[in-house]
């Protein structure tokens, strides 16, 4: 254990990495102070349900919090909500805040996750100042969505991804008029096989959702009065009209602070295992970072709750002199309708896809393989499915792809000595 009775640990940010790091440090033996500051004005929330429950308004703001205000105060973590950072000084081992404050810091943990990727349209900006077009990131984001979120409305959604495909569901289930625009020639394209795309665009279109794809976008139209976007213009000559647009269209990762100060960045800030930056008083986790995965053997950068947590569980062991280096197969969720799609590993790469069970039943899986073995699984409404999946590609079970088909055959069937 390293002596930490004096020294300052400072981490920016206040999603979910920066959550789960501020508790695991004391959880951990981290005897000095822990400053959280975050740019947002709450406590660290659960993102996903933004897309999901807190949309459709079956949860509440204050369900969201990851912890309660008192755990914070019980393991002594002081927070600063609503104030960015806005420098790091490494030569004196400080961080200027927004505001004109400076706070010194031992030991410095960046967990500033990502933006939404803004919209390559000529009229960008324009539209970015109007009231009805949106991005998707913030508790603050879908509290301006919902206030025009009405049942009639036009929805033009670009980005045919998990989150507009997930805003899509909860609009039309609320009666608005939904459209998808995607410029790729299936939707989740850059995520799952042809055929599960295939699985949601039919559902989606059978609940009332008008997909569209290969269908680029080339600009917005605005009303005269320029305060908001009457239609979208697509490259292929065709226009939507909306009375609410939502982009979402991936993530740009939250580089620049990290990037002035020096450190390396490279499609996120990179870290080794054990999410320390190229300066040693400074580590770095979640989705801001480009780490190395020796399951994969390779590095990369993940955008998932699960990843932001165990990537900030490490962290704080490292820091309190527990190496700890991260190694996980990743794994993701989507609930779509009633479709709770659960995936794991990562399927690039793979050269046969094998589906167990009847799509057509809403419950199956899609299994990933690479001469023989299971690199990715998604499976819709079999959670004990997901959890095998996961056993399988972490410990390379290789199995024979006629019987992961067999649905009679239950899966735990197919693993060694069984
Ligand atoms: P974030 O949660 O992005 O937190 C970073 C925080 O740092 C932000 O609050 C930001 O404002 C703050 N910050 C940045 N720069 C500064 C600065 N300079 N000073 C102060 N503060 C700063 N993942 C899943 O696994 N499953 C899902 O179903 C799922 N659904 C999602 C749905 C939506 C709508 C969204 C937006 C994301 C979803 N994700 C999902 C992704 C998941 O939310 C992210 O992977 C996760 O939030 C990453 O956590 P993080 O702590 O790395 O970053």
């Amino acid at each position: 254990m390293i002596e930490s009775t004096s020294l300052a640990a400072v981490i920016v940010g206040a999603g979910h990495a920066a959550g789960e790091l501020a508790t695991s440090l004391r959880d951990n033996g981290w005897q000095g102070s822990i400053l959280l500051i975050g740019e947002e004005p709450f406590l660290p929330y659960h993102r996903p349900p933004l897309s999901k429950a807190y949309l459709s308004g079956t949860a509440t703001a204050q369900s969201l919090l990851i912890k309660p205000q008192a755990t914070y105060e019980k393991a002594k973590v002081e927070t600063i909500s609503g104030v960015r950072v806005s420098k790091i000084d490494r030569v004196n081992g400080t961080v200027h805040l927004a505001d004109g404050r400076e706070v010194r810091y031992d030991r410095l943990i960046l967990a500033t996750g990502g933006r939404p990727r803004q919209l390559p349209i000529p009229h960008i900006e324009q539209a970015e100042r109007s009231g009805n077009f949106h991005y998707l990131r913030t508790l603050q984001d879908v509290d301006r969505i919902r206030q025009q979120f009405e049942p009639g409305m036009r929805l033009v959604i670009v980005g045919g991804g998990y989150i507009g495909l997930e805003v899509a569901a909860v609009a039309v289930r609320r009666g608005l008029k939904v459209t998808v625009l995607e410029a790729l020639p299936r939707v989740l394209a850059r995520v799952t096989a042809p055929e599960l795309s295939a699985f949601y665009e039919t559902r989606h279109r059978e609940a009332g959702v008008d997909i569209r794809t290969g269908t680029g976008v080339e600009d917005v139209q605005l009303d005269p009065s320029g305060d908001a976007v009457s239609a979208v213009k697509c490259i292929d000559g065709s226009s939507v009209p909306a009375d609410l647009v939502i982009v979402g269209i991936g993530l740009e990762p939250n580089v620049e602070l990290a990037a002035e100060a020096g450190l390396s960045v490279d499609n996120g800030i990179v870290v080794d295992e054990f999410g320390q930056t190229s300066d040693p008083k400074i580590h770095a986790a979640g989705d801001c970072t480009n780490h190395p995965n020796p399951l994969l053997g390779r590095r990369l950068r993940l955008e998932s709750v699960p990843n932001a947590l165990e990537q900030a569980r490490c962290v704080a062991s490292s820091l309190c002199g527990k190496p700890k280096a991260h190694a996980s197969i990743p794994w993701f969720w989507s609930d779509q309708y009633e479709l709770k799609l659960k995936m794991v590993g990562l399927s690039q790469g793979y050269d046969q896809l094998v589906i167990r069970g009847n799509p057509q039943n809403d419950s199956f899986s899609a299994f990933y393989l690479k001469e023989g073995l299971i690199l990715a699984a998604d499976t819709v409404n079999r959670p004990p499915e997901f959890m095998l999946a996961k056993r399988f590609i972490t410990e390379r079970i290789q199995v024979d792809p006629s019987r992961l088909a067999d649905d009679s055959l239950p899966l735990k069937d197919l693993l060694p000595n069984s």
